[in-house]
């Protein structure tokens, strides 16, 4: 299912507060603005190199995630090739938040049998008393949920600026498309 500019687009979803939008700006710009600015959405557009000639046009669109627009959320949902769910390993409800998005996604979505999903744990530099959600609980979900080909669970810190290339490596892994240099 392509969009109307035809190329392929990454969706960031999750609750409010996770970090959507630092893990973009770290990616793009290395980045981290240290506010929270809640945006409606940001539609960003990057060129990965693939290839010695192909540059691959990715859009990134973050969204809100404050659940408080349903149908631009629904249209964002129907314009995606693959996913990034976000939670924040401090937050139960966070993770809880991302189940509902896959839920939401594997209801809308005909194609949800092609759709790569990953989710990420954000805020990994958070010490381990204020950890709520373990990783392992993470891996044996998505294990139930989606094959291997198509689902990743990771953990990342904007913050830190770790893990935040890898996530977009497996998004292009999982997008079947190889990857070079983010
Ligand atoms: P969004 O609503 O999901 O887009 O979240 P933001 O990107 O606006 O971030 C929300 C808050 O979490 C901000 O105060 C960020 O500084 C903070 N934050 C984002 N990423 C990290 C991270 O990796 N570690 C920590 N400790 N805080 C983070
Ligand atoms: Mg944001």
């Amino acid at each position: 299912c392509h969009n109307s500019t035809d190329r392929t687009r990454l969706v960031l979803l999750g609750g409010p507060g996770v970090g959507k939008s630092a893990i973009v700006k770290r990616f793009l710009f290395n980045q981290y603005p240290e506010k929270h600015k809640p945006t409606v959405e940001d539609l960003y557009s990057h060129e990965f190199d693939v290839g010695p000639s192909i540059p691959l046009k990715v859009d990134i669109l973050d969204t809100a995630g404050d659940f408080q627009f349903p149908a631009m959320r629904r249209l964002s949902i129907a314009n995606a090739h693959a996913f990034l769910l976000v939670y924040a390993i401090d937050s139960k409800v966070s993770f809880e938040q991302v189940k509902g998005c896959f839920e939401e996604i594997r209801e809308q979505r005909s194609d949800f049998q092609e759709v790569p999903i990953i989710i990420a744990g954000n805020k990994a530099d958070i010490g381990m008393n204020r950890r709520e959600v373990e990783f392992d609980e993470v891996c044996d979900w998505i294990h139930d949920h989606l094959p291997k080909l198509r689902g990743k669970a990771m953990e990342c810190s904007a913050k830190e600026n770790r893990n935040v290339r890898e996530i977009f490596k497996a998004f292009l892994q999982l997008s079947k498309i190889p990857f070079r240099n983010p």
